[in-house]
């Protein structure tokens, strides 16, 4: 088993091989992924080592410390926080080994095919087509995708499609890998609350498939989407972050630098907050060193209703402590932006952006459901469809 001591060395090896002040950031990027240092609990030989995942945090530092160049989860996040984990435990060898590596340097982005017009929260209603062409080979696919964040930047989606509409709606779905330079692929901007178009709408006409691109069992797709889904939670409400990092971080630094705004009520009121951000904080941590690679389960859902329950709160106080400059807006200009970030620009844009958070990777109203269900046990909610075939539901 690989310790804190053995991947503190492994990583000054790499440094000392790979200077930072002299190797290119890719060059530098794609070593450490060879030296299993990118995600030390993912597998040798896929930028791991087995390690414990926990362990990751001392090879961060040592890399921090030397001022070592990073991948950037606001560029890469649907690939880090969901395609990856997906891939690992489904994905064959070769896909592994093919996918994994540009995934994690950033060489590739990913994003995610799932949302359609009439399929969100019920995401297993979805009806995009896949059929097996005649000679049995490669998939056709056919339909629309909506909401798809960075499908512009993408290289790469993670897809599910209906291959049996004879079966109820959570058995007839398959998972694949689809190309985002496909000629039947057309990604149309989506502009949002922000005035930014972040996500699209995808249209699929004919995309081919190959068959090794499948992941997991013709018909389990419904099951290989938890993977990503329990995941994109995790992702999106449980990443590191340096003690008052994140959304508080903002607020804080208003609430010092500008004296001339503060009172009473907002100072108890931003106080209250930045307990609860450290409290979600920690709570992440520690959700974070129980997961293994692949699997966390329904209490990675807790923690993004949390987080974005925070994120709105905290934004908002932002805007009301800034009062009339609260209302400023820095630009309405329509951009397609290759980074996804949640505190990125001015105060405006925190506060418009967070409205997302509610929605983006589950409702909160459906996360509601899955910790009720799943953590605490309580009854679940009436399902009088999960029976019938996909084709004969109601639409
Ligand atoms: C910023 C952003 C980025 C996104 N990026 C992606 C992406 O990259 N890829 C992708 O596939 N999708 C993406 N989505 C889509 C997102 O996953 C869906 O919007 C979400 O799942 C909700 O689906 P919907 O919009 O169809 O709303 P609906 O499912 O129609 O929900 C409408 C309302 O009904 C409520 N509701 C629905 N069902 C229940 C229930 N059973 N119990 C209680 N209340 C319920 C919901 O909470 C919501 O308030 C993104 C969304 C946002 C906002």
């Amino acid at each position: 088993m690989t310790d804190a001591a053995e991947l503190q060395e492994r990583t000054r090896a790499l440094l000392a091989a790979h200077p930072p002040a002299t190797t290119d950031r890719l060059d530098f990027l794609r070593a450490r992924f060879d030296a299993g240092l990118a995600w030390v609990h993912y597998p040798a030989g896929l930028g791991g080592l087995d390690a414990p995942r926990s362990l990751q945090a001392v090879v961060d530092a040592e890399l921090a410390a030397a001022g070592a160049p990073d991948n950037d989860p606001r560029r890469i996040g649907i690939g880090l926080g969901m395609a990856a984990p997906t891939l690992l435990a489904y994905g064959s060898d070769e896909v592994k080994s093919r996918f994994l590596r540009p995934l994690w340097t950033g060489e590739e982005v990913w994003c995610q095919l799932f949302s359609e017009p009439g399929a969100g929260s019920d995401l297993a209603a979805l009806g995009t087509r896949a059929v097996r062409d005649e000679a049995g080979g490669d998939w056709i696919v056919d339909g629309q995708k909506v909401w798809t964040s960075s499908a512009h930047t993408a290289r790469w989606a993670i897809l599910i499609a209906r291959t049996d509409p004879g079966q109820p709606k959570h058995r007839g779905i398959t998972y694949f890998v689809c190309d985002m330079t496909d000629p039947g692929v057309e990604v149309r901007p989506l502009r949002q609350i922000t005035g930014e178009a972040e996500f699209n709408e995808v249209f699929l006409t004919g995309v081919r498939i190959p068959d090794a691109h499948r992941l997991g069992e013709v018909g389990d797709g419904w099951r290989v989407a938890q993977t990503t889904l329990m995941n994109e939670r995790v992702s999106i409400g449980g990443a590191r972050i340096p003690r008052e990092g994140g959304m508080i971080g903002k607020a804080a630094a208003v609430w010092r630098d500008r004296p001339d705004l503060r009172t009473h009520a907002l100072h108890r009121r931003l106080l209250g907050l930045w307990v609860e951000a450290e409290v979600a904080r920690l709570t992440g941590e520690r959700l974070r060193q129980q997961l293994v690679a692949g699997q966390p389960g329904p209490e990675g859902s807790a923690m993004k209703l949390g987080f974005a329950r925070l994120n709105q709160a905290i934004s908002g106080l932002e805007v009301e402590l800034l009062a009339d400059e609260g209302l400023l807006y820095g630009d309405w200009t329509m951009v397609r932006p290759d980074l996804v970030d949640f505190t990125g620009r001015d105060a405006g844009y925190r506060y418009l952006r967070s409205k997302g958070n509610s929605i983006e990777g589950g409702t909160s109203e459906v996360l509601l459901n899955i910790v009720a269900e799943r953590v605490l046990g309580l009854p679940p909610e009436p399902r009088n469809d999960k029976d019938v075939p996909w084709k004969d539901l109601a639409r």
